[in-house]
């Protein structure tokens, strides 16, 4: 893409997320996002992540197919998500639902380590060949079904669910870290489903609240499975 354009766009993009995020702050609590959260949303090239044909859609803010029926979040939805998981330097960190490793690429920005969990092998072989190539070497994509989350790196210090799901899967709120966060879209995969941060506190207790009304694709696997 021609390197001024891109710039424009990028610009427009990250005042859209701004003036959205002061648009939900009622619901989200969240009028402005970390300055680390726009810079990761400006400096991660999204056109990358998607089929040259959609290149020129990749700045604005709507979510794209990325094939296997699948899609790409909408950016404001991937700065709101990990503004709330707040990645620092020193945390670890799991996602469900690599898709195309857009998502994983913005954690990657500010945490320490990502690992991704994707349960499409296509999709999992070329996020992580994408994220190896654009040099975001502290991703590790794993291609397996995220219901069970990855307890061999587990606790985890915030686990981000990208696609819905009726209810939290177990393994992964045993894989929560004390002081951590968890994001997910939660309810049925044909209605909207309402975006849920979970937090454990020092003492392992834990508690929900609900941000914003959203709508993703269906977790899949043992998560549907366990919802039937
Ligand atoms: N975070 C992605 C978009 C997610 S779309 C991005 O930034 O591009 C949801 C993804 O979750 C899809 O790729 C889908 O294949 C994957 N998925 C669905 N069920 C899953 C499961 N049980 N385990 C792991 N991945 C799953």
């Amino acid at each position: 893409m021609e390197v001024s354009r891109c710039c424009q766009r990028r610009h427009r993009l990250l005042q859209t997320i701004a003036s959205e995020a002061r648009e939900t702050a009622s619901f989200t609590g969240r009028p402005v996002f970390a300055p680390e959260v726009m810079e990761a949303m400006r400096s991660v090239p999204r056109h990358c992540f998607v089929d040259p044909e959609l290149e020129a859609a990749a700045w604005d803010n709507r979510p794209l197919a990325i094939g296997h029926g699948q899609t790409i979040s909408q950016p404001f939805i991937v700065a709101l998500m990990t503004d709330v998981l707040a990645p620092e330097p020193h945390h670890r960190i799991l996602e469900v639902g690599t898709g195309s490793g857009y998502q994983a690429a913005v954690l990657a920005q500010l945490a320490g380590h990502v690992h991704s969990l994707e349960i499409i092998p296509s999709l999992a072989e070329a996020a992580q060949a994408r994220l190896h190539r654009l040099g975001h070497d502290n991703v590790t994509v794993h291609c397996a079904d995220g219901y069970h989350g990855w307890p061999e790196a587990a606790p985890f210090d915030g686990i981000i669910i990208t696609a819905a799901t009726p209810t939290i899967p177990p393994p992964l709120i045993d894989q929560m870290a004390r002081g951590g966060r968890l994001i997910a879209p939660l309810g049925s995969p044909w209605d909207s489903q309402m975006l849920v941060v979970v937090t454990r506190d020092e003492q392992g207790a834990l508690t929900h609240r609900n941000l914003l009304p959203v709508a993703f694709v269906p977790l899949r696997g043992e998560g549907e499975r366990a919802s039937e």
